[in-house]
């Protein structure tokens, strides 16, 4: 008798992590993130979704949470040799009190993210001084890069 509920291969080869992305969860955002991945042709990243993505280094719930991501990325690092952190939050996000915080203004909202993002770079930069960091904001028309470190 077969134990398997569902059968598929995955390979157990070593892999070094193209980068480390943290997006939020928020799965209306899901299909426009994983075809850029894809496009960006990204083959091995190391993906944490978590409400507000980038909010958890910039704006954390508890001050415990970003140095539990911050761990996570060390682990990334020590054991996938990940070189670059990627960074998303979009529009319309519930962990940020959703588009209605900002008035519904687009500019508002943008402006806000940007400066998020500005502090996101600052907590990682802080404890990994050579990582590469990529931010990205996302709406419903597609994927706008923010800032680059490095
Ligand atoms: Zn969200």
């Amino acid at each position: 008798m077969n134990k398997y509920i569902f059968s598929h291969p995955t390979s157990l080869d070593h892999y070094v992590a193209d980068a480390f992305v943290v997006r939020c969860f928020d799965n209306r955002f899901w299909g426009v993130f994983h075809k850029f991945i894809k496009a960006q042709n990204l083959k091995h990243i190391d993906l944490e979704s978590v409400a507000g993505g980038a909010k958890i280094f910039s704006s954390p719930e508890q001050e415990g949470d970003r140095d539990f991501m911050l761990r996570e990325l060390e682990k990334s690092v020590k054991l996938h040799h990940t070189k670059k952190v990627m960074l998303f939050t979009h529009h319309d996000c519930g962990a940020y009190g959703g588009f209605a915080k900002f008035e519904s203004d687009p500019e508002k909202e943008f402006a806000f993210h940007q400066s998020e993002h500005r502090k996101a770079i600052g907590a990682i930069q802080e404890r990994f001084a050579d990582i590469q960091i990529e931010t990205y904001f996302i709406d419903d028309q597609g994927i706008i890069k923010i800032l680059q470190r490095l």
